[in-house]
């Protein structure tokens, strides 16, 4: 019997190191480790056991058997913590491991005791019957302590059984089977170690359980996988997936449809999914289809739902058609994620109309559809779209636009696209013949109310680009519909204009100018030309100075080529600079050559109040230079004061009491000129004899300039009449009571050296 038996340990221990062996390769978890540790002293405990029956000497047999007691309680050990590991019902904490590990070491170490103290306090050996004549050492006497060994076992066993059932308790059912053994293997040990200590048997049989438990620890974590489990998970997550999926046999019946498919087809009968297979079949055989994919719709507006579909033969291992499914994955919040993506990439957010690019896109597909038609491109845009936002708010600034964006889905048709470019710009292009000039100055006229204010009045201006060749990229049919803007940029009367080749030409010269302007006025090519200002007893009291660009390869350019072109692009504000410097830089000649009595009269565009600070530039120009501020006249146009008016007034005021004479230039040129006088003072009104030149009844005209000259003088103003041509315009201004002439019945504008010449007596 003890032969048997030990032989039996010892091939089971062989078996369990393999194992051990073997799953210590395959990966290195923190489960395989607790796992390895168990197999390697699972075995161990097996060996000593079969060691100590196979003594044959009582010291000997007394020394394995205390190995044995030692060794089985590492393997408790190394269970609790691999199934605390391993269930994660709870986790002790470090004392705890620590006072287990204390105990057990105290076990082991008594036990070693006991071998020296001749079994005297836990167990003694003698020489016993296995049963069947064999003789072997076996435990005779237990002594006191040996309960304490027995507690500690039963203790860890109690502390293992715990979380292995509630492990199986909260386990879903298929997993169930893989801690059942464990547990029922650690029954089998109490039970046999127990039916050992209480009985007349003489061997413990309870070691084999050791093995057993190891081995069913290795087979259920490493081997076994739950049978079921697969095919269960399987159909579980068909079951729970979002796309509606069902499976046909050969025969075309439904086997099994998961819940979206019934939800899909409406239906909880699979009879009714039978006659979608074979509808959708038609004359078509199941075995002989090809596995399939598409998309399909269903619904409509905005209850539409889109669909990919799948159809896929089922073949068995010989390749043989068993069956088919159909999957259906509803991607319609997909689609709508897209078109919603599409959306904001091709649209302008706030106006929701074509942006840019998608307009560009447009038109070139319009044009491809219907190359025959004639077409045209009309932009607009909207004279100082930043003063809106400036003054009236962003918000406000926004409504217009939408508006604007409303009125172009207005005025369009078929054959129509239409976009916003940038900030103020929209496009329209259509078929030539459905524009019409008249309904869209309707439109803009409608727009100058849109400010709501009896001020500032909105104003539109489009630009119209008649296509001649539809192969001519749609940013340059616009390029050319802006450049035709620029021709009446600046005008608050004319609403559209068209481009033609004049347009263009101009659009050249102007980037000429733009593009030489930087480079000419640091090499000094401008310079300014002097027109006399004379008395009513014909003293010359100073001179208007007037820009002119000596031109290296054109000669002297007169100011009206190039400072519109300047105003427009803002570089106006550094050739004023330059001119105001230069008159500066003459007046402290002057001054140092003892002609402090005569004047300069500089132009301030209205562009110089956007860009600079005028205040202070002039006052550090005059204490730079040293000169008296009455010396240097500031003309203003009405233009920059009705800009900003408020403002305005305040900086003529500032200016006036540094002591700066400020003229009005152009005096009743604008719309306002009266209305502005009543709210603000300047020194001298300057009108210009133009305004006598144009009229068809001059009778009418004269009247009113010698009502403005009156009114003038009663406001305390100087009059300066410019364009003054002939001598009944000088008989007639003085009888009038005009103050100063300036006109080519005097002299023309004259280099700076001329003027000098003649009127201040420097012979150069
Ligand atoms: P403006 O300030 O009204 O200047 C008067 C313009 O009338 C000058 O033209 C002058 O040559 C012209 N003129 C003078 N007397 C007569 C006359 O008896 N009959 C006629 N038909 N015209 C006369 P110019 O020099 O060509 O200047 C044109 C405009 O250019 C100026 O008009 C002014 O607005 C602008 N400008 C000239 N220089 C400057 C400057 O330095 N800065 C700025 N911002 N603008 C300037
Ligand atoms: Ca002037
Ligand atoms: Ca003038």
């Amino acid at each position: 019997m003890r032969n048997v038996y030990t032989t039996l340990l010892l091939i089971f221990a062989i078996a369990i190191l393999i194992c051990s062996y073997v799953i210590s390769k395959k990966d290195k978890t923190e489960l395989t480790k607790a796992i390895s540790r168990i197999m390697i002293v699972a075995p161990l405990t097996m060996t000593a056991y079969a060691g100590a029956l196979l003594a044959y000497d009582l010291m000997l047999a007394e020394t394995i058997y205390a190995i044995y007691y030692t060794v089985s309680d590492v393997l408790l050990i190394y269970m609790l913590f691999y199934t605390l590991k391993y269930t994660r019902v709870y986790e002790l904490r470090k004392w705890q491991k620590l006072a287990l590990l204390l105990v057990v070491a105290a076990d082991g170490v008594l036990m070693l005791l006991n071998v020296f103290a001749e079994g005297v306090f836990i167990f003694r050996c003698g020489l016993m019957d296995d049963g069947s004549g064999t003789m072997f050492y076996g435990i005779v006497d237990r002594g006191v302590l040996y309960n304490f060994h027995r507690m500690i076992i039963y203790g860890m066993v109690v502390l293992i059984i715990i979380p292995l059932a509630v492990k199986i308790k909260r386990s879903p059912s298929m997993y169930r089977k893989k801690f059942w053994l464990t547990l029922l293997s650690l029954i089998v040990i109490i039970a046999a170690n127990v039916l050992y200590i209480i009985t007349e048997i003489t061997i413990d049989f309870s070691v084999l359980s050791y093995g057993v438990m190891a081995v069913a620890i290795y087979y259920f974590n490493v081997i076994y996988v739950p049978q079921g489990l697969v095919e269960g998970l399987l159909s579980s997550s068909i079951k729970n997936m979002d796309d509606s999926v069902m499976c046909f046999d050969i025969d075309g019946n439904c086997v099994y449809a998961n819940s979206v498919a019934y939800a899909f087809f409406k239906t909880v009968d699979p009879a009714a999914l039978t006659d979608y297979l074979n509808n959708w079949l038609g004359d078509r055989k199941l075995s002989e289809m090809q596995d399939t994919e598409w998309k399909e719709s269903h619904g409509k507006g905005s209850f539409i739902s889109h669909y990919a579909k799948q159809f896929k033969r089922l073949c068995d291992t010989n390749g043989q058609c068993v069956g088919c499914f159909f999957k259906f994955h509803d991607e319609t919040e997909d689609v709508k994620k897209l078109e919603a993506e599409r959306y904001r990439a091709t649209h302008d957010r706030l106006t929701g109309i074509y942006n840019r690019d998608y307009f560009y896109e447009k038109v070139s597909e319009t044009v491809q559809k219907n190359s025959e038609c004639e077409y045209c491109m009309v932009c607009s845009d909207i004279r100082d779209f930043k003063l809106v936002n400036d003054i009236f708010g962003i918000n406000k600034g926004d409504e217009i636009l939408i508006t604007i964006a409303g009125t172009m889905k207005k005025l369009s048709g078929e054959g129509t696209v239409y976009g916003r470019l940038s900030g103020d710009r929209f496009a329209l292009f259509m078929p030539r013949k459905r524009f019409d000039k008249d309904v869209f100055i309707n439109e803009i006229r409608g727009f100058s109310h849109l400010l709501g204010s009896s001020t500032y009045r909105l104003h539109i201006h489009v630009g119209v680009y008649d296509v001649v060749d539809n192969d001519i990229e749609p940013s340059v049919m616009c390029d050319r519909a802006y450049m035709a803007i620029t021709t009446i940029k600046s005008s608050f009367t004319s609403m559209i204009a068209y481009y033609n080749d004049d347009i263009r030409e101009a659009t050249l010269e102007e980037q000429k100018i733009t593009g030489e302007f930087g480079d000419a006025l640091n090499k000094g090519q401008f310079c300014f030309y002097l027109q006399p200002q004379v008395s009513v007893k014909g003293k010359v009291l100073g001179g208007e100075a007037l820009v002119r660009w000596i031109h290296p390869e054109r000669g002297l350019i007169p100011p009206n080529e190039f400072i519109p072109v300047l105003e427009r692009t803002g570089l106006i504000c550094r050739l004023d600079l330059n001119t105001w410097e230069l008159a500066c830089c003459k007046l402290r000649q002057w001054k140092d050559d003892g002609y402090t009595d005569r004047h300069i009269s500089v132009n301030i565009s209205p562009r110089d109040f956007y860009f600079t600070d005028v205040y202070k530039t002039f006052t550090e120009l005059v204490e730079r230079y040293e000169i008296s501020p009455r010396s240097l006249r500031l003309e203003i146009t009405e233009t920059a004061i009705m800009n900003d008016f408020k403002k305005q007034i305040v900086l003529i005021q500032r200016l006036r009491e540094y002591g700066f004479c400020v003229e009005m230039d152009d005096f009743g040129s604008g719309y306002s000129s009266l209305n502005m006088l009543k709210d603000m003072s300047v020194d001298a009104l300057k009108v210009d004899m133009e305004f006598l030149r144009k009229t068809e009844n001059p009778e009418r005209t004269c009247t009113i300039l010698k009502m403005i000259v009156s009114l003038s003088k009663q406001l305390g103003m100087e009059v300066i009449t410019e364009g003054v041509e002939t001598k009944e315009h000088v008989d007639f201004l003085t009888e009038i009571g005009t103050d100063v002439f300036q006109g080519y019945y005097f002299a023309k504008p004259m280099p700076v050296s001329e003027f000098e010449k003649q009127y201040l007596g420097v012979l150069i």
